[in-house]
């Protein structure tokens, strides 16, 4: 019998598959004694899951496109090594023999004696290598529990949909190589960087799926409809149909979409719109280039520090920098400092692992670069040293008060003294930018505006400070309104500073992407949207119907003064549905 759920849809798309479940953590480990002459054939059987977890690893390692960053990669090569450790092998096949138990009791022992180890360790950095040693221990267990002693699960991942509690943006990324069909998670919101990953691998997705794991099994066919985040297990006949119907509307739909790509960004009345695309790694910008942006709006550059156990340098950064400027040929990129903390957390960066009972609102993000010199100058020289091959613009994360500006200017103005010092070339003329995300910036934005060459407005995190709600916690996901009036108010505030001063404001929040929320802020007066790659077409769309003059007026009247349930009919009113 078929059986709808329900969760939080975060990256559209109909995927049709069978489930593959990931229970990290959760597996029922048995424990039961060997008869004496069994133990030998024990040790053999834990060696065949060693040797099996290997070629599984090796076969994922195989999947990740050459032109994948290094570092992707290497979080793969860190496992293998791990499995070669002596601390997963020796150790449990001492144990399998001097207590002649089984091997998923060994293994559990040892990951238990390595947890505690981890666990007393001061270093906040080395703690996290305990997940690492978890990962792989727990691809182990699985081995042994389903005793897949000569196939590799991650060789049937092709295609099929992965139901998890959690995943992790680095999960993600592994996603698109794998060719897997879409993700359900049971927790997580719509703006975590897992489902800001999964739009634009354009992987359809649905997070927040309660209980997701007892309801479906793996092996289930399910549907799922990342729009609406709607789960269909063990479908029948005629929805099948149905949405393999829809599945192939889509297709059709994007290939219209597709002929807007040479099209220019111009609304019925004539006025000329600028469309961005955010990016999050090198790769990116293949799709970025074949759907006919207009540059970068939004490069996070936090992506690259993710899944590797050290900080990359300044050499490995100017590379990342400069491979994305010289493909973009001369269109803008805006390369964003780093901006961690918080839900951006990563593995290789001890300077965030700091303990703090609030870290939406600690150091982090433009704070923490400052506070840290060794971990922004690198970045700051190697975003200047890419400026010579291109139009790059740096955009400041967080900034909550002039002194940040000022100061980070005065750091930006050392390294360049240095570069030149060192012959290195840079553009003199560096475009540095804003982000608007915290109410107090949206407030006083006109004074940011005369210390800053353009501003961009983050609604992801200028929803959640003004509403003050975790971006991520989807049990208040539903106060998460971008039509708050309080939140339009900050945003028709931030674009008025910026046509006082004369700077150009963009919006880079997910908010831009959204073709529903287009009308409303063409008529505020946004010329520059940034947004994922996979929605750019769709919003070129809503927005060459647009004939702004027509309700731009109305907009700026009804945002001053109305209530939701007024902003509720302005949008239905101008969207005319
Ligand atoms: C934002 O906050 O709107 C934004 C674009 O930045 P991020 O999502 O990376 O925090
Ligand atoms: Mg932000």
């Amino acid at each position: 019998m078929s059986l709808a759920l329900n969760g939080i849809g975060v990256s559209r798309g109909i995927a049709i598959g069978k489930v593959h479940l990931i229970q990290r953590g959760k597996l029922e480990i048995p424990e039961y004694a060997l008869a004496p002459k069994a133990i030998e054939a024990e040790v053999e059987r834990f060696t065949k899951a060693l040797q099996t977890s290997k070629q599984q690893l090796q076969a994922i390692r195989r999947r990740i496109p050459s032109n994948t960053p290094t570092d992707i990669a290497a979080f793969i090569d860190t496992h293998l090594l791990m499995l070669d450790d002596a601390m997963l092998r020796d150790e449990p096949i001492r144990m399998i023999r001097s207590d002649a138990r089984n091997a998923e009791w060994a293994l559990k022992g040892q990951r238990d004696a390595l947890v505690a180890i981890f666990d007393q360790m001061d270093d906040p950095y080395l703690r996290t290598r305990k997940d690492d040693v978890e990962h792989v221990i727990s691809r182990i267990m699985r081995t042994l529990l389903s005793h897949e002693s000569d196939s590799s699960d991650e060789e049937d991942l092709q295609g099929a949909i992965i139901i998890a509690d959690d995943l992790t943006p680095a999960d993600t990324v592994l996603m698109q190589s794998m060719e897997i069909a879409a993700f359900i998670t049971e927790s997580g919101g719509p703006l975590s960087h897992t489902a800001i990953l999964a739009r634009s691998l354009q992987i359809p997705a649905i997070v927040g799926c309660h209980n997701a794991s007892r309801y479906i099994l793996d092996g289930d066919q399910i549907i799922i409809d990342g729009k609406q985040g709607a789960i269909i297990v063990d479908p029948d006949a005629r929805t099948l149909k149905h949405y393999r119907k829809q599945q192939r509307e889509q297709k059709r739909f994007q290939a219209g979409l597709a002929k807007l790509k040479q099209k220019p960004a111009i609304t019925l009345d004539g006025r000329k719109i600028t469309l961005l695309a955010n990016a999050e790694l090198p790769e990116d910008i293949r799709l970025i280039k074949r759907i006919g942006a207009d540059g970068i709006g939004l490069f996070r550059t936090e992506f690259l520090y993710m899944n590797r156990s050290d900080t990359p340098n300044e050499e490995q950064q100017f590379e990342a920098y400069h491979s994305v400027v010289k493909a973009m040929k001369g269109q803008p990129v805006t390369i964003r400092t780093l901006d961690l903390g918080a839900d951006k957390e990563v593995d290789g960066c001890h300077f965030t692992k700091r303990l703090c009972s609030n870290p939406a609102l600690g150091l982090r993000a433009i704070r923490l670069c400052l506070n840290e010199p060794g971990l922004f100058r690198p970045q700051l020289r190697a975003i200047l040293r890419a400026s010579a091959s291109g139009a790059v613009r740096i955009m400041l994360p967080m900034i909550s008060t002039l002194q940040e500006v000022i100061q980070t200017r005065q750091l930006i103005e050392q390294v360049k003294k240095e570069l030149r010092d060192e012959q290195l070339p840079f553009d003199e003329q560096i475009a540095i930018g804003g982000m608007i995300e915290i109410p107090a910036a949206a407030l006083s934005a006109h004074n940011f505006a005369k210390h800053l060459d353009f501003l961009s407005i983050g609604t992801n995190d200028l929803i959640q400070y003004t509403l003050a709600i975790d971006r991520i916690d989807d049990s208040v996901n539903y106060l998460y309104d971008p039509l708050h009036p309080a939140v339009l108010r900050l945003i028709q505030l931030t674009l008025q500073a910026g046509r006082g001063a004369k700077i150009p404001v963009s919006m880079c929040g997910e908010m831009a992407s959204d073709p529903h929320y287009a009308r409303l802020l063409l008529g505020l007066g946004l010329t520059e949207f940034s947004m994922q790659p996979s929605a750019l077409l769709e919003q070129k769309q809503a927005i060459n119907s647009a004939n702004v003059i027509q309700f731009e007026a109305k907009v700026n009247r009804r945002i001053q003064r109305g209530s939701p349930e007024q902003i509720e009919r302005l949008l239905t009113e101008i969207n005319g549905d």
